[in-house]
């Protein structure tokens, strides 16, 4: 029977909201428990006057206050006139505090002097933009989370990327070695819901992605009808070279041509509620539904069907071999912090990349008149321009108008946003900016009082082909940088919730799917979000003693109306000739403006921002 909102613990008192908004830090420290431990490093939660974001609950990401001065210029058209000139004068100024933006100021200062002024201005209250550290304190030590980009795909970075990172101290390899997280693949699942599929069915030690047929057995617990199990079995089992006799160029259209559930019904011979159950395989990983998706682009997922290619797949879809990847206890928080102390050295003067993840930062210190380099945050821009002498760049912060100028500016922020900055741009060049329509993602973290319920289970993971977040993971084993998540899953544990948000319709062009589910997404309320990971705790641990009401210590929601950088989809979009496609007629630089972040690239990856940025800085004379 469906739980009510107090069975579900809707009413209880966990950390979410904006709890931590305006309360001292002072205050904070008051609630860490007795025996909270400082871990190595300085670990416990920090005091600031301003306040320490990372440990915000609630909706974080796009979070209320961060979004609104941008859908008012960018939808209603409203202009920001008569600013305040603020008596300051900068070399550079950047938009947008990613990993771009913070990698355009490092690489400034490289080309043009330690003595560089800069302002670096974003419009949430925490720097890194998608790098984004979820910081937990409730009920026991310090645990981390990511709440956006987490994978360093070290195998595929150029030797600028490495060597940039280097410089940071970053060891890629070293990370990689000291990693022991498998995203739910050491203890795999497949949850089917009540609300979906009739009753609440945990089916452990399967995963829909693997072709593992020591398992196909338990295909029987499903409860879907007797002709899809047998059809799923036969599936997996099969041998049959379903490409047999096509030549190489037609296997490589048919793999880029046909979508990956048109494939799985028209050569797999699989029925539509089978093919139904692999519609959120891709959620988190494309953030686009594999109806969507080419079979190539899916089987680039990991999704299964390479097998009836007769090993065509590997060549013609050119199917990734690793997945090898280096991370961070905060995911690519990490590189942020190390850029912005890097940059203003006395935010964590004895941070460095053996200790960042646990060190503490003091965000008192980003915005100092006496720093050389200041990172403004709550500070949205509005109007960017050339004048006579370089730039003057206007923003918003708490509802005031204010105006700098500088010498040279980096627009390291979202391209969608480039022509209501920059009306003076040439059409051609905001036409193409308004080509990115990201991809809206979903990351929410959830500190579970232990993660006794999953070692009941023999799970770390789930796949949820009917929920709102299509995978669940334990985060455990991401013990670099300085941090230790603990070594048992007795104490409190992050749940990792990952999806995107379907779009209402489907079959609608991209960008219009990627609107609806933009649109939907912020629609939500917290309270939305928290009953969506409340009944799956509840429905999927409940049988082994988990209660939601009493087992969840806190609730952080990240979502990202404007996540991933839109890559150009098999299905969706021409072959561009060299130079004209959207993303590299959009970057070019406009007098001192020039242009960065991964939507530069058409690349959603931590290694695109990064050499957007090198790029554009090298742009400048
Ligand atoms: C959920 C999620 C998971 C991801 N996982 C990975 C991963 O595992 N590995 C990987 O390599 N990549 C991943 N990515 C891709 C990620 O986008 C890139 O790795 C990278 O972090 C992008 O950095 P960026 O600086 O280009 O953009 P962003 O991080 O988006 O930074 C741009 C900043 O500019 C700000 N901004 C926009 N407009 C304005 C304005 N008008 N005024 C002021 N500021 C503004 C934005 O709010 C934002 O803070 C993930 C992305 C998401 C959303």
């Amino acid at each position: 029977m469906k739980k009510t909102d107090r069975e579900l613990g809707m009413l209880r008192q966990i950390s979410r909201r904006d709890f931590v908004h305006g309360v001292s830090l002072g205050a904070l420290g008051l609630m860490l428990p007795l025996g909270c431990s400082s871990g190595p490093g300085d670990s416990a939660a920090p005091t600031s006057s301003t306040g320490y974001p990372p440990t915000r609950t609630g909706i974080r990401g796009s979070h209320a206050g961060s979004f609104e001065t941008a859908h008012a210029l960018a939808r209603e058209g409203v202009r920001f006139d008569n600013p305040v000139d603020l008596d300051e004068e900068y070399d550079l100024i950047v938009v947008g505090a990613g990993i771009s933006g913070l990698t355009a100021a490092y690489e400034y200062r490289k080309k043009f002097g330690s003595g560089s002024r800069i302002l670096i201005l974003d419009n949430h209250d925490d720097f890194g933009g998608h790098a984004k550290r979820n910081e937990f304190h409730q009920g026991g030590d310090m645990r981390l989370s990511w709440g956006g980009t987490m994978n360093l795909e070290y195998l595929s970075f150029t030797d600028t990327v490495l060597n940039f990172l280097a410089e940071l101290g970053i060891d890629v390899h070293q990370l990689s070695n000291e990693l022991d997280f498998h995203y739910g693949g050491d203890g795999p699942a497949i949850w089917f819901d009540a609300d979906t599929f009739g009753s609440d069915v945990l089916v452990p030690g399967f995963s829909m992605y693997s072709r593992n047929l020591d398992v196909l057995d338990r295909i029987d617990q499903f409860p879907i009808s007797e002709p899809s199990k047998a059809a799923l079995k036969q599936f997996y089992a099969s041998d049959a070279n379903v490409v047999d006799g096509l030549s190489e160029d037609e296997i490589e259209d048919l793999l880029r041509r046909t979508s990956y559930t048109d494939f799985l019904s028209q050569f797999a011979g699989l029925p539509d509620e089978v093919v139904e159950l692999f519609i959120k395989s891709t959620d988190g990983y494309w953030g686009v539904q594999p109806h969507s998706l080419s079979t190539a682009e899916g089987m680039n997922a990991w999704l299964p069907g390479s097998h009836l290619l007769g090993g065509a797949a590997d060549r013609a879809a050119g199917l990734e071999e690793s997945e090898e990847v280096a991370m961070f206890p905060d995911g690519n928080a990490s590189i942020a912090r190390l850029l912005v102390q890097s940059l203003i050295p006395r935010v964590a003067p004895s941070a460095n990349a053996e200790n960042v993840a646990s060190a503490r930062f003091d965000y008192d210190q980003l915005d100092r008149a006496e720093n050389l380099a200041r990172l403004r945050l709550d500070s949205t821009a509005v109007h960017v321009a050339n004048d006579a002498g370089g730039v003057t760049v206007t923003y918003v912060k708490d509802g005031v108008n204010a105006r700098v100028s500088g010498r040279h500016c980096v627009l390291a922020c979202y391209h969608a946003i480039i022509p209501h900055l920059c009306p003076e741009l040439p059409s051609r060049q905001k036409e193409a900016a308004r080509y990115q329509v990201k991809h809206p993602m979903l990351v929410t973290n959830v500190l579970l009082r232990s993660g006794e319920a999953f070692e009941k289970l023999g799970i770390t993971g789930a796949y949820c082909p009917g929920r709102m977040h299509a995978k669940i993971w334990l985060i455990k084993g991401v013990n670099t940088a300085g941090y230790q998540g603990g070594t048992d899953l007795q104490g409190p544990v992050p749940v990792m919730f990952w999806g995107m948000i379907e779009p209402p319709q489907r079959d609608v062009p991209i960008h219009e799917q990627l609107r609806q589910s933009r649109q939907v997404m912020l629609g939500l309320t917290f309270e939305d979000y928290e009953r969506e990971v409340r009944t799956v705790l509840d429905g999927m641990l409940g049988p082994v003693g988990f209660s939601a009401a009493n087992d969840i210590l806190a609730i952080t929601v990240n979502r990202w109306p404007h996540g991933y950088a839109y890559g150009y989809l098999d299905l969706w979009d021409p072959e561009w000739e060299a130079g004209q496609a959207p993303h590299e007629i959009a970057r070019q630089p406009f007098g001192n403006i020039v242009i960065a972040n991964s939507d530069a690239a058409a690349s959603a990856y931590t290694q695109s921002a990064i050499e957007e940025a090198i790029r554009a800085i090298g742009e400048l004379s």
